[in-house]
C-alpha cells in the first residue's frame, strides 16, 4: 500500500511522512477516526514507507523495492498485525490463528469493515476481541533480532477491542522499551480503551473523507457515473464504507434491490394490497437483520429526496437516475403532512429491529402505517 493508493487524507500523508523524514516517528502512534475512512490502509502504508529501500522524491513508497512487494503480500517480516479474533472454545487463541482470513479480509479492499470481518471469522456468536495472550505472542516476535530491516512494526487494529486483562498486557509491551520497534494503533474509538495506554501513544485524528474524494474514488475504482458518484458521495457524510454499501458494490446488487423493494413497498401500500404486503415483509426479513435496518435507512432518505423533488430545485436533490425516475411519478405523494411521519414510522421500525424484535411483524406493521400515510 503506497499513500497515493488511498484517497484523499493529504494533511496527513504528509504528516506521516514528515514524521518519518524527521526521525521523530513516535514509539507508539495512535490513528483514529470514525470507521471506514481509510486508517488502516494509512497505517499500512506507513509501515511500507518506514521499510522501503528506495523512496520516491515525492514522499511515497517506491512499490516494488523487494521490501514493498513483501508488504502487498502481507509477507514482511518484521511487520506483525494485531486484532480482534473470536474465541475457538475453551482454546487459547491469537491473531496468528487467523493469518489467513486476516490476509483474505485486507485483500478485499482498504477500508476495514468490522461486520464483514466478524463474518470472515465464521464464528458469529462470539465477539471478537484482541485476545489476553496475545501481547505475549506480541512480545515473542519483537523480542528476536530484526531481520530484513532495523525497524520492526506492530499494528494493532481496534485497540478498543481488549478486555482489561488483555490491555494491561499490552500496555506493558508498549512501555517495554524495545528501541527497534514501532507500534502503530488504529481505533475507532480510543475513548473505549484504558487512559493508560492512549496516554503512551501520540495520537493524530484522521477526518472523514472529502465528498470529492469518496466520489473520485467511486469513479475511479467502481466506474460509477459522475453524477451518481457524487450524490452518494454526498450521503455517505465523509465514510467510504457506508458510500460502497450504498452503492452496494457486491454480488447480490444491494442498492437496487433497496430500490426495488422501497418501490414496491409504496406501489402495495397505495393499492392497498395487504396480501402482497405481507409477502414483501416476509421478503425483507430474510434479508437479515442488518440489511433490514439498511433497508430503512435508505427508504427515509428516499422519503426525504422524494419530498425535496416536490420543490423543482434540483441542486438540493440527490438521487441516482434510477431513483430520479420512480420519483419523477412518485414524489407527489410525499407532502409536508405525512413525509416527517413516514420517516418517524421507519425510525420505529429500525429501532425495533436492532433491538430483536420479530421482522416479520415489524415490517407489515411498518407496511399498514405507510397505507394509512400515503392516504
Ligand atoms: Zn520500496
Amino acid at each position: 500500500m503506497k499513500f497515493s493508493d488511498i484517497p484523499g487524507h493529504d494533511r496527513v500523508k504528509r504528516h506521516l511522512r514528515q514524521m518519518v523524514d524527521d526521525g521523530r516517528l513516535p514509539h507508539a502512534l495512535m490513528l483514529h477516526g470514525i470507521p471506514g475512512i481509510g486508517k488502516m490502509a494509512l497505517a499500512r502504508a506507513l509501515a511500507q514507507y518506514i521499510h522501503c529501500t528506495a523512496r520516491t522524491p515525492d514522499g511515497d513508497s517506491c512499490g516494488v523495492c523487494p521490501s514493498c512487494r513483501q508488504h502487498s503480500s502481507f509477507n514482511h517480516i518484521d511487520t506483525f498485525y494485531s486484532f480482534p479474533v473470536s474465541k475457538d472454545g475453551s482454546k487459547t487463541v491469537t491473531s496468528d490463528d487467523y493469518m489467513s482470513e486476516w490476509h483474505d479480509f485486507l485483500s478485499r479492499g482498504m477500508f476495514m469493515d468490522f461486520s464483514l470481518w466478524h463474518s470472515l471469522l465464521g464464528k458469529k456468536a462470539s465477539q471478537p476481541l484482541i485476545p489476553r495472550d496475545e501481547a505475549r505472542a506480541l512480545m515473542r516476535k519483537v523480542s528476536t533480532t530484526a531481520h530484513a530491516s532495523d525497524r520492526k512494526i506492530v499494528i494493532i487494529w481496534l485497540p478498543e477491542r481488549m478486555n482489561e486483562s488483555a490491555a494491561n498486557a499490552m500496555l506493558k509491551l508498549i512501555e517495554e522499551p524495545f528501541a527497534d520497534t514501532d507500534f502503530i494503533l488504529v481505533s475507532d474509538n480510543p475513548q473505549e480503551f484504558l487512559p493508560t495506554i492512549r496516554s503512551r501513544c501520540q495520537a493524530v485524528e484522521i477526518p472523514r473523507l472529502a465528498d470529492a474524494d469518496i466520489a473520485g474514488w467511486l469513479v475511479g475504482a467502481h466506474g460509477l457515473e459522475p453524477q451518481d458518484a457524487a450524490s452518494v458521495a454526498h450521503m455517505a457524510e465523509g465514510c467510504m464504507t457506508r458510500a460502497l454499501s450504498l452503492v452496494a458494490v457486491d454480488d447480490n446488487g444491494g442498492n437496487r434491490q433497496f430500490l426495488d423493494m422501497f418501490i414496491s413497498l409504496m406501489r402495495l401500500a397505495y393499492q392497498r394490497d395487504v396480501a402482497r404486503l405481507r409477502i414483501w415483509a416476509n421478503d425483507l426479513t430474510a434479508l437479515g437483520r442488518e440489511p433490514s435496518i439498511n433497508f430503512y435507512a435508505f427508504a427515509q432518505r428516499m422519503i426525504r429526496e422524494n419530498f425535496m423533488y416536490n420543490f423543482n430545485e434540483p441542486q438540493l436533490v440527490y438521487m441516482s437516475r434510477d431513483e430520479e425516475s420512480f420519483s419523477s411519478r412518485f414524489a407527489r405523494f410525499i407532502t409536508v403532512r405525512n413525509a416527517p411521519r413516514l420517516v418517524e414510522a421507519m425510525n420505529d421500525a429500525m429501532t425495533d429491529i436492532a433491538g430483536n424484535a420479530n421482522g416479520k411483524i415489524v415490517n407489515f406493521d411498518l407496511a399498514i402505517r405507510v397505507i394509512l400515510l400515503l392516504k
